[in-house]
């Protein structure tokens, strides 16, 4: 249920309303907007009737949410949810690129790599400490020390840190570092995980499951709204298929589809969604194309000796020419590019 209040309606009619919400029972969120004052309730909010709210002071309308999904819908919010990270925006009209190597593998490493990309304007470094292999014997990540030296990129460079956070119990060693937390497609329906994450105050980027519907998504997004962090940032890395030319198929279909139901931004990352190297460019343009609000894109200087993801690894020189092509692209689509 979603309970409108006049824009002007003074505290104390917020609050009788969001104190009769939770005599209910439920759960009162007040959604951040412009055009309108909006709180959202979240529980078992089949038993409340309208009539319970609609001629309370100051309330203007009351509607019935008809999708599983609540705090992340449309229906809740009309207007897109624009996430601020120090004097960068993500979401609404801009278009955002993080980029970096799939993981962290040295000092050298992850700091050549961020000074090219700085060069180039970015602002988002992805890097991995903590990574989740499908294999036990695979490259696990450079764990702690990893996160030392992206700290140490973001003290020097002034880049801001999106990096995995692959478990409850390191979440708060990464919360040290990371501006933005990423949830990995394995983890995507880690319930305690999203809870955790739901209840601190840092974005999330949150990946679709290999085998998770656009629904799936959507439910877990909203395990972490319902904590009370709404800076949920959505990405599309595609999902299983019975295709194996690929390595995963990019389901660009949820991004039109994902704008029409959420609020929320939504990010494509060709790099896992194709994981082939020579393949991501003009899947990442299909992305910009379709209307995803970023991209996540993996850059290594050397791929051919990558600890993990080289070959859907673009070099700094073939990333730097992809950049200059979604700088023509991002104006047709009505998107800024700030680089
Ligand atoms: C990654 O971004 O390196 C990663 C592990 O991605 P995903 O969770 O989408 O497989
Ligand atoms: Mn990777």
């Amino acid at each position: 249920m979603l309970i409108m209040l006049k824009l002007d309606a003074p505290r104390e009619h917020i609050e009788k309303v969001k104190t009769k919400i939770i005599s209910f029972g439920c759960t009162p969120h007040e959604i951040p907007g412009s055009l309108k004052l909006a709180i959202g309730v979240t529980g078992a909010s089949s038993s409340l009737q309208i009539d319970d709210f609609i001629s309370m002071d100051s309330v203007d309308d009351v509607v019935r949410v008809t999708k599983p999904y609540k705090l992340v819908s449309r229906e809740m919010k009309s207007e897109d949810t624009i996430i601020k990270i120090g004097n960068q925006e993500i979401g609404g009209s801009n278009l955002t690129i993080i980029a970096g190597p799939c993981s962290v593998e040295s000092r050298n490493q992850i700091f050549d790599i961020a000074g090219e990309l700085k060069e180039m304007g970015i602002v988002f470094l992805r890097a991995g400490a903590f990574k989740p292999r499908s294999s036990p014997y695979a490259f696990q990540g450079l764990k702690e020390e990893g996160l030392e030296y992206l700290a140490e990129v973001k003290d020097k460079l002034g880049m801001k840190i999106v990096t995995e956070v692959k478990d409850t119990q390191t979440l708060p060693l990464i919360l040290k570092t990371a501006d933005i937390l990423q949830i990995g497609a394995r983890n995507m329906q880690n319930f305690s995980l999203l809870e955790e994450v739901g209840k601190i105050n840092k974005p999330i980027l949150l990946k679709r499951g290999l085998a998770a519907t656009i629904e799936d998504l959507l439910m877990s997004a909203e395990y972490i709204l319902s904590k009370g962090n709404y800076n949920v940032i959505l990405c599309e890395r595609g999902i299983r298929t019975f295709e194996t030319h690929t390595r995963n198929t990019l389901d660009l279909n949820s991004v039109p589809v994902i704008k029409k139901h959420s609020h929320l931004p939504i990010f494509v990352d060709p790099s896992h969604g194709i994981g082939i190297w020579d393949k991501v460019q003009p899947m990442a343009l299909a992305g910009v194309a379709c209307g995803a609000d970023g991209l996540i894109i993996e850059v290594h200087n050397h791929p051919e000796s990558a600890l993990s993801d080289g070959f859907q690894s673009l070099t700094p020189k073939n990333f730097k020419s992809l950049v200059e092509k979604i700088k023509q692209l991002a104006p047709i689509v009505d998107k800024k590019l700030d680089l």
